[in-house]
């Protein structure tokens, strides 16, 4: 007899969501983690719309009516779609409070494996830990604890601060979501994001590369921005540093344990976002759980969540969103920001189409054709030599 019926490893936002959406339907779920209170810290946001209707939407901190996005000749293209920041400390207290509510148990521990039980269900074990249960859910992160799948290549990586500066530096009735100018090889851009107390939070960021900058990199070319742009920075209140595999592949959905969050691949793999949509998917994962069980069957329970996590249209999303996330290494700054403008140029339906991870694989397609329809031939030919299979080397000349 397993002592639950879904047991979640790790407490991050990603668990949680997944726990809380378990325990809501009837299901016993405890949740396994080493430092339960422990402040969580990253800084997470994403477009207004997408948080919008999900769990996260109550932990909005601060929303901007619009994004900038300015190109590496400096011309600014303002888009009218709404962006927020989420208050990390209430996101973690709100998601507790919820998934305590639901009824959701909390033990303290690392696990360090899960075995099948020759009676249905799985024994996860730890540091003096050992609980069965009939589903296991590993939500750990970028390193899984018991997923397997095999290693990342590429990285998003970015140093952030908060700073307190005279003045407005760039337009305070914006986010700046990707501002181009100077952006070095490999190529790095600014983030910037105006508070409501007067504190900017300036953030440099490599959007996926296999040769990522590291944090000292990062600091270097942010500093040099910050000066060029002549922003004066009085303190520096805190410090973001952010480093997310991209091109982690969907992981064997045939194996014993579920991967949620980072841990089952489900970073967006040019973005880099995953919370909103994790929020979109934990009550298609419970009720996956919760038919398996009913039907006696911890097996086809875990088999079907997986597929709800992946469904064969989010895997044909994935392979698109893949495609250009590969396009997207090989570009230098200039192509990169052609590239950028082009797709801002896009009506917003479209481009906000391609940043959600789980969009639907035929309004993928068409983002990326109509994209691919609006770009020079030269940059046409780098897509295509970056996404071959078999690659033309990078001294071919471009077809005239
Ligand atoms: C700096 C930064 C900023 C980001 N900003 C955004 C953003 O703005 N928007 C967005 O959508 N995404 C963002 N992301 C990406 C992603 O949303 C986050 O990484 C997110 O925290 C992933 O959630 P998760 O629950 O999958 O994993 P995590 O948040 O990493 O949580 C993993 C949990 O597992 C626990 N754990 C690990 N190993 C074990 C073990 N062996 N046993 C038990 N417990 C274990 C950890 O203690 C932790 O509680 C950001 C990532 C970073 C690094």
């Amino acid at each position: 007899m397993n002592k639950f019926d879904v047991i979640v490893v790790g407490m991050g936002p990603t668990a949680l969501l997944a726990a809380a959406a378990c325990a809501e339907r009837g299901l016993s779920v405890v949740v396994i983690s080493p430092a339960p209170d422990q402040r969580w810290n990253q800084r997470y946001a994403d477009f207004t719309s997408e948080i919008n209707d999900t769990p996260l939407e109550a932990s909005v901190l601060a929303s901007w009516p619009a994004v900038e996005f300015v190109s590496a000749s400096g011309a600014v293209a303002h888009l009218s779609e709404a962006y927020s920041l989420i208050d990390t400390a209430r996101l973690a207290s709100d998601l507790r409070s919820r998934a305590e509510r639901a009824g959701v148990q909390v033990k303290r521990g690392v696990v360090r494996g899960a075995d099948p039980r020759s009676a249905g269900g799985m024994t996860v074990y730890g540091d003096g830990l050992s609980v069965d249960g009939a589903v296991v859910i590993d939500a750990t992160g970028f390193q899984p604890a018991l997923v397997k799948r095999p290693a990342p290549t590429a990285y998003q990586t970015a140093l952030g601060w908060r700073i307190e500066t005279p003045g407005a530096p760039y337009n305070p009735g914006a986010m700046r979501f990707m501002d181009l100018r100077d952006a070095g090889a490999p190529p790095t851009f600014l983030y910037a994001m105006p508070h409501a107390d007067g504190t900017w939070f300036v953030e440099e960021t490599s959007l996926v590369a296999t040769n990522a900058p590291n944090f000292d990199a990062l600091a270097d070319r942010l500093r040099a921005r910050l000066e060029r742009d002549g922003v004066v920075v009085t303190r520096v209140l805190e410090t973001e540093r952010c480093r997310i595999p991209m091109d982690t592949p969907i992981p064997d959905l045939d194996q014993p344990v579920v991967g949620f969050g980072a841990a089952g691949s489900m970073i967006h793999p040019s973005t880099g976002y995953l919370v909103t949509r994790a929020a979109r998917t934990a009550p298609k994962v419970a009720d996956a759980i919760v038919a398996g069980l009913a039907a006696g069957a911890p097996r086809a329970a875990t088999r079907d969540a997986w597929r709800a996590i992946w469904p064969v249209g989010g895997r044909i999303t994935r392979t698109l969103q893949q495609f250009g996330a590969r396009a997207l290494l090989s570009m230098p700054a200039d192509e990169l920001s052609t590239f950028f403008e082009r797709f801002f140029a896009l009506p917003p339906d479209r481009w906000r189409t391609w940043m959600r991870a789980d969009a639907d694989p035929a309004d993928v397609a068409a983002t990326m054709w109509t994209l691919f329809g609006t770009l020079d031939l030269h940059t046409r030919w780098q897509v295509v030599r970056a996404t071959a299979p078999n690659r033309p080397s990078a001294n071919e000349p471009v077809p005239q």
